[in-house]
Formats: structure tokens, C-alpha cells, sequence
């Protein structure tokens, strides 16, 4: 892609709005763009980014086994007065009547409409168990919506939702999550903690959030510390093996880890005092265990081995991939711009024309470009008539991994330079060898 020929609004000037430094960052790399309060337009960068994210949660989501599907974003209000929710959830439920006079509603989440979905056609134990998940966009009439798409009105959410039938199935499924929620976030290049955590308004017995540690986040979080050195369960893992999963999730919840709401003094007192930690958090995942919560009022029953009809066990699994792209800026930037994990960044490369005009150097990006983009990597190619000073601030501040810069000297001799967005360190390369020195 050509800068000339792109969308890419950045900001010289930092607005004043933004509290902290992921949502600067997301302004001025021009990634959102706020149209009313909460309320996002995501920018072409953004876009991209945000489509990496969902990309490795679908991955991790698929591998579990949970099976992707799209569920409508207005949904009827008979259907939460059928759970009882109706007019539980209060003020943050956006409420919407059509031409008729129906009662609609914007849905902050989706267990009403996947129950409806599964009792429609699920009858019998022997199609259990199963876990639908969707990505879709979801609105919360936050009372203070902040933080850029943090604490936005309108997010996406990635929500999935697991069927068993009975409570040891649940657990199984539960697990499934727990663990794929490890894999999620470590793909994501973040460190997060599976912390015991309140069941809210969703309800339930079982529940973790999944907090990444940050000044600036909003959840009072307290620890143990050795979470931080744990290792990540493999690709290799086995979602079928039950005693594995409850194994793996065992492990990593055998230390103390609690969110404000669910925090025991004496408890984490216990905890040698080296290893405490006391730290703010940003929840990026909720996973519950509801049991029949919603199944036994909405009556989605299926028929056991032994012919008795029963409600299923459900749980659902939240993941925030909005809020996680700027969970990932607060993780990692420095004072000049946002540092992409290589999994997410919206390009692979920066490739920096020193000396637009010039014959020799405008070929040879020309064909840098194509031969990186021929060998599997997305380059955005900066070939605008821009002075030097001016590319390096913009190829900082959008944070891609990596910087080829090519300028008529370094050519001269062969020559083109490298730079690594994270270190900061440099390397004269033959461009003959750059893709293979960037892959
Ligand atoms: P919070 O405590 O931050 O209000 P929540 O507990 O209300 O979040 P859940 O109902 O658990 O949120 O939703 C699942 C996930 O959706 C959250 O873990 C978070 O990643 C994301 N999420 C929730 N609310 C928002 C929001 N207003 N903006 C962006 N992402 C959100
Ligand atoms: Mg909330
Ligand atoms: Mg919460
Ligand atoms: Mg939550």
C-alpha cells in the first residue's frame, strides 16, 4: 500500500480529551475517530488492527472448538422479559421501539437470543455439547464512557456461550475457554491473569476475569505475582482431555489472584510478602459458569441418556477485542508511538522513501515492495513528498515492527537500512537478503 494513495489522518497535536496514553496514541495515529461520545468510527489503520485481534481470538476460539455464528445486534424485548432481564438491566440497556411500537433494544450481550437460537432445534443430550460463539458489536449506555475505545458505548465483543448437560459438562466446557483465553491473550503479545472475579448482573457460581496489569487501568486488582512467570499452555493442547484442561486450570488458579470486588485481606496476607501485588487492571475477558440460569426460565431442555428431560448448563465467555487494541497500546508504545506486537500491527513494514523524485531510489522501493508483498509481508510503502524528519515521526508513531529506509546514500553502496520498531536497533541490509532478514 501506498501512503500517497491511503487513508491514514494523523494528528500533530495531541487532543486534549484523551486521558491516557492509549487513546493520544489511537487518535493521533489516526486509528478512531470519535463521531459521538463512546461512539468510534474505526479509521483504515484501525480497521486493520482490530481484524488481527479478532483473528487470533478466532483461532483460539476454533481450536477449542467453539463453532463461530452472527446473531442480530437489535434484538426484541419479549425475549429478555422471558429471562427476566428485561427490566433488571437498567439504564445501560439502550431501548429502541420500531414503527409498530415494538420494543426493541440494542443488545449489551447475547445469552437471550442464543437460548432461543439452541432450544429452537436442540433436543437431546447426543447433540451436546456446544459452544456458539460470535464477533459482533455490542452497545452498554456506559454512565461515564472514557478511555477512547476502552470504555466505549459501542464495542465489539467476541461472546460465546457453551451447552452441556449437566454441571461436570459445563465444567469441561468452562475450562475449554479458560484455557483458550491463556493462548488469546498470550497471542496477543499481553500478559493476562486469570483473576476470581464477581458474577454481575450474567449471574452464576463460577467466574474469572482475565485483567491485564496497567496504571491506568480501572479494576483494583491483587496477586501473586509468580502468574506473571507461568508458562502458556501449548498449541499442542488437547481440548478433549478433560483431566488435562481441569490440570492446566488448576494451575492457574492455585494462587491467589481476586479482583476489588471478590478481594479477601487475610487470605492474600498469606501470600510471602515478596510475591504480593497490589496493581490496577484493565478486564479484557469474563468468563461465567450460569448453570440453568437462563435455560430453565426460557426453557431450553434436552432429554438425558436416561429419557428425563432437563435444562442445560450454560456458561458464556467474553472477550473485548475494542478495548484490547488499546489495552495493547497502554502495554506497549514508547514517547514517539505505539509499538505493535507483530501480531496485530496493521502492516509488517514501514518502507521509508528518504528521496522521493529520485529515479534510482523510487525503483528501488518500488521493487522492495513488491518483493516483500510477493513473500507474505503487508508493507506500507511511505512515498510521499514528505522530508525525512517527518517519515520517521509518522513510521514511529504508527509503531509497524518494522522501518526499511532507503535514501540514495545507503544505496550508493548497496545498501539499504533496517530498523526494529521495539529496539530501536539498526542494520545496514543487501536489499537482495531483506526478506528473508525480515521473516
Ligand atoms: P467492565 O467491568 O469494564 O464494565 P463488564 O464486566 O461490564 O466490563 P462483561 O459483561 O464481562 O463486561 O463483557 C465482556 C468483555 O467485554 C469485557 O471483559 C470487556 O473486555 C468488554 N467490554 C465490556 N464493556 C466494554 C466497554 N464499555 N467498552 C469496551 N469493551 C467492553
Ligand atoms: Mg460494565
Ligand atoms: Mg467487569
Ligand atoms: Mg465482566
Amino acid at each position: 500500500m501506498r501512503l500517497s494513495r491511503y487513508f491514514l489522518p494523523t494528528l500533530r497535536e495531541t487532543p486534549k480529551e484523551a486521558e491516557i496514553v492509549s487513546h493520544r496514541l489511537m487518535l493521533r495515529a489516526g486509528l478512531v475517530r470519535q463521531e459521538s461520545a463512546g461512539i468510534y468510527a474505526w479509521l483504515p489503520l484501525g480497521l486493520r488492527v482490530l481484524n488481527k485481534v479478532c483473528a487470533v481470538i478466532r483461532r483460539e476460539q476454533d481450536r477449542a472448538g467453539a463453532i463461530e455464528l452472527l446473531m442480530p445486534t437489535i434484538q426484541s424485548a419479549e425475549l429478555w422479559r422471558e429471562s427476566g432481564r428485561y427490566e433488571a438491566y437498567g439504564k445501560e440497556m439502550l431501548r429502541i421501539s420500531d414503527r409498530h411500537e415494538r420494543e426493541m433494544l440494542y443488545g449489551p450481550t447475547a445469552e437471550e437470543v442464543v437460548t432461543e437460537i439452541f432450544r429452537a432445534s436442540v433436543r437431546s443430550y447426543k447433540d451436546l455439547p456446544k459452544n456458539l460463539y460470535q464477533i459482533s458489536w455490542k452497545f452498554r449506555d456506559e454512565v461515564r464512557p472514557r478511555f477512547g475505545t476502552m470504555r466505549s458505548r459501542e464495542f465489539l465483543m467476541k461472546d460465546a456461550y457453551s451447552f452441556d448437560l449437566d454441571q461436570a459438562g459445563a465444567r469441561h466446557a468452562y475450562n475449554r475457554m479458560f484455557v483458550a483465553y491463556l493462548r488469546t491473550f498470550a497471542g496477543l503479545g499481553l500478559k493476562a491473569i486469570p483473576m476470581r472475579a464477581d458474577t454481575g448482573p450474567i449471574g452464576g457460581d463460577l467466574s474469572h476475569e482475565f485483567i491485564i496489569l496497567a496504571q491506568t487501568g480501572e479494576s483494583e486488582v491483587f496477586c501473586d505475582r509468580s502468574y506473571l512467570d507461568f508458562e502458556i499452555p501449548p498449541v499442542t493442547t488437547d481440548f478433549e482431555d478433560v483431566a488435562g484442561l481441569q490440570g492446566t486450570v488448576d494451575r492457574w488458579t492455585s494462587l491467589y489472584a481476586a479482583t476489588s470486588e471478590m478481594h479477601e485481606a487475610d487470605a492474600f496476607a498469606e501470600v510471602p510478602v515478596d510475591r504480593q501485588m497490589a496493581a490496577r487492571g484493565i478486564e479484557v475477558g469474563h468468563i461465567f459458569y450460569f448453570g440453568t440460569k437462563y435455560s430453565e426460565p426460557m426453557g431450553a431442555r434436552v432429554t438425558g441418556p436416561d429419557g428425563v428431560e432437563r435444562p442445560v448448563h450454560m456458561g458464556s465467555y467474553g472477550i473485548g477485542p475494542s478495548r484490547l487494541v488499546a489495552a495493547i497500546i497502554e502495554a506497549s508504545h514508547d514517547e514517539a508511538g505505539i509499538i505493535w506486537p507483530d501480531a496485530v500491527a496493521p502492516f509488517d513494514v514501514a518502507l521509508i522513501n528518504l528521496k522521493v523524485g529520485d529515479a534510482a531510489t523510487d525503483a528501488a522501493c518500488a521493487e522492495i515492495q513488491a518483493t516483500l508483498e510477493a513473500g507474505g509481508l503487508e508493507v506500507l510503502y511511505d512515498d510521499r513528498d514528505e522530508r525525512p524528519g517527518a517519515k520517521f515521526a509518522t513510521a514511529d508513531l504508527i509503531g509497524l515492527p518494522w522501518q526499511v529506509i532507503v535514501g540514495p546514500r545507503g544505496l550508493a553502496e548497496g545498501k539499504v537500512e533496517v530498523k526494529r520498531r521495539a529496539g530501536g536497533e539498526r542494520e545496514n541490509v543487501d536489499p537482495i537478503d531483506l526478506l528473508a532478514r525480515l521473516k
